[in-house]
């Protein structure tokens, strides 16, 4: 093969690569949505949405994800059965079964961000990894220290919240929210 056709191609190749990377940035950067079965995941980065799903563990509910996920094994695909099998998971630990069960799933980066939040919404400091705001059915969760009992933790305060309709006092809500975590992998 002439030289000049393999510098070209090789050239060429290199153009392509820069801007598929370019293209994957641009997609990164912008703002994601995930819709399940009850929530809508929110991240304005990708790769947080990524490292989420990879810390998101259910492994032993595996039996159920590969059932319901089927082949598709996109982040998007993993997370949305991942989390709609932890709410299903909570809604039994916790014998609460609200109708038309709805969260929304804010995935910042990492946990200064979530506290950041914390101290715009309520104007104090809080030394939380992932947080419940009942006033707009939201959870904050850190991608970088993600766990599955976390975020069970989490939707079990929006499981409570949405079953009793009411604000349940604090204490209760945590002590609930508490058996949830705990039971989570028995
Ligand atoms: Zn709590």
């Amino acid at each position: 093969m002439p030289k000049k056709i393999v510098i070209s191609a090789f050239v060429f190749f290199m153009l392509s690569s820069v801007f598929v990377l370019y293209c994957q940035t641009q997609l990164r950067q912008g703002s994601e949505k995930i819709s399940t079965g009850y929530a809508n995941i929110l991240s304005n980065s990708g790769e947080a949405l990524r490292i989420f799903n990879k810390r998101i563990k259910v492994g032993f509910l595996s039996s159920l994800l590969k059932r319901k996920a089927g082949m598709d094994l996109s982040v998007e695909g993993q997370l949305s059965e991942k989390v709609d099998i932890i709410v299903e998971r909570v809604k039994m630990i916790l014998e609460m079964h609200p109708r038309n069960f709805n969260v929304q799933i804010n995935v910042l980066p990492d946990a200064q961000s979530v506290r950041a939040a914390y101290r715009k919404k309520y104007y104090r400091d809080a030394d939380f990894v992932a947080f419940y705001a009942p006033a707009e059915k939201a959870i904050y969760i850190a991608a970088d220290e993600a766990k599955a009992n976390i975020l069970a933790h989490e939707l079990a305060h929006a499981v409570i919240d949405q079953f009793f309709g009411v604000a349940a006092p604090t204490k209760i809500h945590e002590i609930l929210a508490q058996y949830v975590d705990e039971n989570f992998e028995d």
